[in-house]
């Protein structure tokens, strides 16, 4: 089939280059000319991991290409995907259509009839039906159906999850658009991955409810593990045990620094806008985005509070920046409100992350990146491990306290045990223990 995508970002470029594995003919088509003129020589506009070798393997192929230009790539599709971003939009916290519709809008220009336009990107409920007509207004002529088709897959595992993913869902009422979709598809159709079928709004409001869910279930632990604290108990024996009832599972049950990322934070924020103008308030999910936020903000002051509540003439090494590891998006990511806090209290701070200086840096301008942990360490009252980055699991900690004139050791991800920490002559501060 012929697939175009339009937007080259995280989801788009991923989702086309696993539609080009399964053999389609995909063009990944984006309006930012540096990004296609990178990606046709083979530079990754993102860190993902075996992303590079998947790209160039089917670009080798000739089932893959990139390109600027809108029209003519959607001419021939049989189905055009939109996947450019739907951030916060200032002021209100709804999401940003604005890309979406312009995207529509080019489409309308050049889609044939027959084509299904198929909405990857998170839109609120209805997003669809305003897609539909904007095309429909360009092209009364044509023949042609608006899909919901939203992404799941996770930043730093996104090719296994979106070619082994736990379900797909399409959102349409019309039977020959299920038809390209179920073809599209075809060969997780085969592998057995399951397909929910269902209506346009229904999907859309799947992948919202989704996020809400596993963003309540991150903020749950957090606040058990700040009763932990209080009351002498360990969050990670009470994730476990609550984890092992099938009813609850264990998975999103590890208690951190708060969520972040380019989807929890936006998202959560777009559905209780949208639950809010709709007169059905979703008071769970307004809890959870104010509890987040207080967390974020909370986790710089324990740092403070740790080197006895002044931050002036004080070090601090930060290892770990993007908001979760095996990526370098920085959006949202709980880093950024921390070092905030702690410059604000007027330490220094210093930094490692093993993909995301890069990106950290625009948005952390007085932050030293430093290119190794035992040197951004030197020299350091604290050391704060706030991403869970492999490169951090197995630090030598006595090496490490060498290196550093104080002795806080705050790991926000508890990857360490107490006893080893405590061994090493750290003040070791963990998150519900
Ligand atoms: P992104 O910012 O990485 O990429 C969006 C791309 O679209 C950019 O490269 C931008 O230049 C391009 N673009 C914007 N308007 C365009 C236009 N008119 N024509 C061509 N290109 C255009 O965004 P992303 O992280 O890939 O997210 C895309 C959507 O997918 C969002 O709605 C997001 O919520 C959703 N999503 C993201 C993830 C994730 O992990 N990043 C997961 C699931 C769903």
């Amino acid at each position: 089939m012929k697939i175009t995508m339009i937007g080259s970002g995280y989801v788009g470029l991923v989702s086309g280059a696993c539609f080009a594995d399964f053999g389609h003919d995909v063009i990944c088509v984006d309006k930012d000319e540096g990004k296609i003129d990178r990606l046709n020589a083979n530079v990754m506009p993102i860190y993902e991991p075996g992303l590079e070798a998947l790209v160039k393997s089917n670009a080798d192929a000739g089932r893959l290409r990139f390109s600027t230009d809108i029209a003519r790539s959607v001419a021939n599709a049989d189905a055009v995907f939109i996947a450019v971003g739907t951030p916060s939009r200032r002021g209100d916290g709804h999401a940003d259509l604005s890309y979406v519709y312009a995207a529509a809008q080019e489409i309308g220009e050049s889609v044939a009839s027959c084509t299904v336009i198929v909405t990857k990107s998170t839109v609120p409920v209805g997003s669809g039906d305003e897609v539909e007509r904007i095309i429909r207004e360009v092209r009364p002529d044509i023949d042609f159906a608006v899909v919901s088709n939203p992404e799941f897959l996770r930043e730093g595992a996104a090719i296994g999850d979106f070619k082994r993913p736990d379900r797909i869902v399409v959102g349409t009422d019309v039977d020959w658009a299920r038809d390209v979709m179920q073809r599209v598809y075809r060969p997780l159709f085969l592998n057995e991955s399951p397909i929910v079928f269902t209506s346009r709004r229904s999907a859309e409001l799947i992948k919202y409810a989704a996020n809400a869910f596993l963003a309540t279930k991150i903020t749950f632990i957090n606040e058990m593990a700040d009763l932990c604290e209080k009351l002498g108990a360990d969050v990670q024996d009470v994730s476990r045990g609550i984890g092992l009832d099938n009813r609850i599972g264990p998975k999103f049950l590890h208690a951190g620094p708060g969520y972040g990322g380019s989807c929890f934070p936006k998202d959560t924020l777009a559905l209780l806008k949208t639950a809010q103008d709709n007169d059905t308030p979703v008071r769970i999910v307004e809890a959870v985005v104010q509890a987040n936020d207080l967390r974020k903000r909370a986790m710089g002051r324990r740092i403070v509070n740790a080197l006895g509540g002044d931050g002036r003439g004080r070090k601090v090494a930060l290892f770990g920046l993007t908001f979760k590891p095996n990526t370098d998006d920085m959006r949202d990511a709980p880093s950024i409100a921390i070092v905030q806090a702690l410059l604000d209290s007027g330490a220094v701070v210093e930094a490692h992350d093993p993909e995301g200086m890069a990106e950290a840096a625009l948005i952390m301008p007085n932050v030293a990146m430093v290119d190794n942990p035992y040197r951004a360490a030197e020299g350091a009252d604290a050391v704060v491990i706030v991403t869970e980055w492999d490169a951090y699991r197995a630090l030598d900690l006595k090496k490490l306290k060498a290196a550093m004139r104080g002795d806080v050791l705050a790991d926000l991800r508890n990857i360490y045990r107490v006893d080893d920490c405590t061994k090493a002559g750290f003040n070791y501060l963990s998150i519900g223990r």
